[in-house]
């Protein structure tokens, strides 16, 4: 009896000492490289990125985390001791800002090391936190923690461009046990929300879908007093023109003027079936779609200084999650079995299950098509377009995706420029930075990418990465490729998987998120 309890007993207790040497494993960490004094890029091609020019045969002197001149070749005098980067031949464009990503605690190991190695040196962060840390999701805290020790060069980070509030969305998004106020189910909440918000130095709420009419026109207003601003979905019960009269600052998706403009725009405005209702439409949307609609919203967006990411990655996902040539994609060596097989997996079958399907069949095309015209549209109205992926979603990948969001912006009709545009000045000047950042200028900060070939010339280029310069510190190709190295096999480890797993069940943000 004794020896067959301890038969049964002994799997049990190797499985729970496997699982806790995975979740307690220690994580290596990634080395910074060396910050040099001064930093001389020679001979190089700067390109303009707001008139299109190619300016070159310039020299560019780089001293802490600034540029502090640019000029022609050996006009300028620079320390003897400079490291000399050979810019003969080379492409000089700002670091790309990634506007829409969600970050979580296992970014600094999975995601941060991709997005430096593919140039992106500035990423908006969509998600948070309630009061509490949550085991999965990061919140301002850590955001910033992230930010002061890129400053001090410490940390291998993109920076955090603003900070943002968890989703909110009413009760539905908030667990059981979290203060009253983050479900804005009365008015005296809407001001416990922002104060709370204020003190935790986010920047903006992020509205999701589901928020009432009401008290998002509540939270719309009272917002300025905190120098506060609404940024995310468009609420499916407030229309589109409401939400941009009352100022929420970026709206994101490729579907927000869809919505609007087809003769049954109003019932989906509907809480309580409007799922149902928007699969049922989804045809209608792109079949009936009303221009001269989209055309009113569009000019009212630009007048109002609100922002479009249309986020193409997540409908070209949906597109094509039935064909293997997009779904064996070579990125998916970096990413964790647990997401690639179970969080994705699942998105996987169900989109091509709907894909395949007699009703369903080339309508998420469609779609994804239908907003690649929209962003035509919009662009050639006014509205500022800004490049956003939302990494983590199914079949993004942190940096790499940015890639390929550019290359959707141009078949959608943008220039090149205005492509490269949409990832740097545009963002800077959405965060009011654009005296810092979104342009190579004398006196900016030093976030840059050095290119093998002219993106001006075609956008694929982009990718033609030499070498990066980040608040001041240069990753030459060698180390890039050591950090896409670094996150490839840690994301393939044993303990790192059972972090990710163990993170996300303990979450109670990620139950309710699941449960929606
Ligand atoms: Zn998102």
């Amino acid at each position: 009896m004794k020896r067959k309890f301890i038969k049964f007993l002994l799997p049990i207790v190797g499985l729970a000492v496997l699982f806790f040497a995975g979740l307690y494993w220690p994580l290596q960490d990634l080395k910074v490289p060396i910050k040099h004094g001064t930093i001389l890029i020679k001979s190089v091609t700067v390109i303009d990125v707001v008139s299109g020019a190619l300016i070159e045969n310039q020299d560019i002197i780089i001293k802490g985390n600034r540029i502090t001149e640019i000029g022609m070749s050996d006009s300028i005098n620079s320390s003897n001791d400079a490291f000399v980067i050979d810019g003969l031949g080379k492409f000089v464009i700002p670091g790309l800002w990634d506007m829409h990503t969600h970050s979580n605690q296992h970014s600094e190991w999975l995601h941060h090391p991709l997005y430096i190695a593919n140039g992106v040196t500035g990423i908006r962060d969509m998600s948070g936190q309630l009061n509490e840390k949550d085991s999965y999701w990061v919140g301002s805290k850590e955001r910033l923690h992230w930010n002061t020790e890129l400053n001090n060069n410490e940390r291998i980070t993109p920076r955090y461009v603003l900070q943002s509030s968890y989703q909110i969305d009413g009760s539905s998004s908030v667990p059981e046990n979290f203060p009253d106020f983050f479900k804005l189910e009365k008015d005296e909440h809407v001001d416990s929300l922002l104060s709370f918000y204020k003190n935790e130095k986010v920047d903006f709420i992020k509205v999701y879908q589901q928020i009432q009419p009401n008290i998002y026109k509540k939270l719309a207003l009272a917002a300025p007093k905190y120098k506060l601003h609404l940024a995310g979905h468009k609420p499916m019960f407030v229309s589109l023109k409401d939400a941009i009269l009352l100022g929420q600052r970026s709206f994101e998706h490729g579907r927000i003027f869809m919505f609007e403009s087809f003769p049954k725009a109003d019932s989906l405005r509907n809480p309580k079936n409007w799922k149902a209702l928007f699969s049922k439409f989804k045809k209608s949307m792109i079949e009936d779609f009303n221009p001269e609609i989209a055309i009113k919203l569009m000019t009212l967006m630009k007048e109002n200084n609100a922002y479009w990411t249309p986020t193409l990655q997540t409908l070209k996902f949906e597109a094509f999650a039935h064909k293997s040539t997009f779904i064996d994609n070579p990125n998916l060596k970096y990413i964790t079995s647990i997401r690639k097989n179970i969080w994705w997996g699942i998105d996987v079958k169900n989109n091509k299950k709907k894909n395949l399907s007699e009703e369903g069949n080339g309508l998420s095309t469609d779609f994804y098509n239908a907003a690649k015209k929209q962003i035509k549209m919009a662009k050639d109205i006014g509205v500022p377009i800004m490049t956003g992926t939302d990494v983590t979603d199914s079949y993004t990948f942190a940096g790499f995706s940015i890639h390929n969001e550019l290359e959707d912006l141009t078949k959608s009709g943008l220039s090149n420029l205005e492509t490269l545009q949409s990832a740097t000045i545009i963002p800077a000047k959405f965060v009011g930075k654009e005296k810092e950042y979104g342009t190579i200028e004398n006196g900016k900060i030093a976030d840059l990418i050095i290119l093998n070939k002219n993106p001006l010339e075609n956008i694929v280029h982009s990718k033609t990465i030499n070498g990066v310069v980040m608040n001041g510190t240069y990753y030459d190709s060698d180390k890039l490729n050591e950090l896409k190295n670094f996150t490839q096999s840690i994301s393939s480890s044993f303990h790192m998987n059972i972090k990710v797993f163990y993170s996300l069940i303990s979450s109670p943000l990620v139950r309710v998120q699941f449960a929606d």
